[in-house]
């Protein structure tokens, strides 16, 4: 059994005459095909995980390029999504997307155009827009399956003032190897300690594979980006990510790294209930306890919060200074008393946290 393989695609009929649709079609031509008036109204009637899969692919009507909807209370970090692929077939525990995904299966949006379309009415001179495609899926899970790099990768090479962020767990960049686009692409891992992928990560890459593919990049000369999150309070947790950190820095030069991200776990009341009932096996819940936020997520007490990035921070910064590191969805207090200022007064995050035209760096 491989990691992807649909047993039903369901095609929007206006999506049929779509380039990248006709490839689809020819990438998994053994898979039975159904054509549907309108996906969406098909993704209703396949609640559960057992439809995990069927592949829909869509003529997207909506936007595609949305402002990352951040999360009330907290700092917005100025971030843009293309959600071209919803769903993802690796596992974790603790997504969000068994909450927000109301379908467990894998669509993809075949309309390319639309996109660049989007990207070009976006981009503005002098600013840096920061996109990335990892919000409602994993950005390379699928790559070998549905080669969506190959669509946008060349198109991106003409495109300005953008910078793409190719979010992960996989080990999947051969790719984006093809492609001479360091300067427009950066790849990201989403990092933790290998025991807690064994145990709440099924199905992604190992630690050690997230690393490999990490260097490989950096030899190419790509600028890669890590992301702690979320992380989990496990009993030895400092032990735990401190060997993880020096693991990265004995691979990776951090000047290679073009910032790195912290969360602490947090889930909504309703993908607590499913972790619960769901993932019997997982312990994530009983590590710590958990307050309701404003954004009515349940997270760590502040001070544990704190204390925790704090830690996080001293690690990296002995691993390089000039790290630029953030914080996912935390509010200006926590900011105030992990780094002792807001991310406009450090200069370490100018390129991440520069004002958009119509964005503001606000408080939700
Ligand atoms: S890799 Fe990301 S999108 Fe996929 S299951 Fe894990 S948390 Fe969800």
């Amino acid at each position: 059994m491989t990691l992807f393989e649909p047993v039903k695609i369901l095609i929007e009929k206006s999506a049929l005459d779509l380039p990248y649709a006709q490839k689809l079609l020819r990438y998994f031509s053994e898979t039975p095909v159904q054509e549907v008036d309108e996906i969406q109204q098909t993704k209703k009637t396949l609640h559960d995980y057992f439809s995990k899969n069927v592949l829909l692919i869509t003529d997207y009507k909506g936007d595609i390029i949305k402002r990352c909807p951040g999360t009330r209370g907290a700092l917005c970090c100025n971030y843009y999504v293309a959600n071209i692929i919803n769903g993802c077939p690796f596992y974790c525990t603790y997504c969000i997307l068994h909450d927000y995904i109301n379908c467990g299966s894998v669509m993809i949006c075949a309309n390319t155009e639309k996109f660049f379309d989007e990207l070009r009415a976006k981009t503005r001179e002098k600013f840096l827009l920061r996109l990335g495609t990892g919000e409602l899926a994993d950005s390379l899970a699928l790559e070998p399956f549905v080669h969506l790099n190959d669509e946008l990768l060349p198109g991106l090479k003409e495109c300005k003032n953008v910078v793409l962020e190719l979010k992960t767990k996989s080990a999947f960049v051969d790719s984006i190897l093809k492609y001479d686009v360091a300067d427009k692409v950066v790849v990201g891992w989403s990092v933790n300690p290998q025991n807690i992928i064994d145990t709440d990560e099924y199905k992604s890459a190992s630690l050690k594979q997230r690393i490999e593919a990490a260097r490989i990049m950096v030899q190419n000369g790509y600028k890669v980006t890590f992301h702690f999150d979320p992380i989990i309070l496990v009993p030895d947790w400092q032990e735990q990510y401190r060997a993880v950190i020096r693991m990265l820095r004995d691979s990776i030069p951090g000047e290679q790294v073009a910032w790195l991200s912290l969360g602490g776990l947090r889930f909504t009341a309703s993908l607590r209930k499913i972790i619960q009932d769901r993932f019997k096996k997982s312990d994530i819940l009983s590590y710590g306890e958990f307050v309701p936020c404003p954004d009515g997520k349940l997270r760590y007490f502040r001070p544990v919060r704190v204390n925790m990035y704090r830690f996080m921070l001293k690690e990296i910064m002995a691993w390089n200074r000039s790290i630029p590191v953030y914080l996912c969805m935390e509010s200006q207090q926590v900011w105030k008393q992990v780094f002792g200022s807001l991310p406009l007064e450090r200069s370490a995050l100018a390129h991440v946290y520069t004002p958009y035209p119509d964005t503001d760096l606000h408080e939700e």
